[in-house]
């Protein structure tokens, strides 16, 4: 398994708040992850952008 690293922006102001790791797999779709946006300050849905 591969792990690559990939940062989380909110979909909302397009902020880059969050940086993780995933495994890589062919024909994945983007991870999508609910998590607290400061610049928002609420909570919004957070895309992986590379
Ligand atoms: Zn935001």
């Amino acid at each position: 398994m591969t792990r690559v690293p990939v940062a989380l922006s909110c979909s909302v102001c397009g902020e880059r708040n969050y940086k993780t790791t995933r495994v890589q797999r062919r024909s994945d779709k983007p991870l999508e992850l609910k998590k607290f946006c400061k610049k928002c300050n609420r909570h919004t849905i957070h895309r992986e952008s590379k």
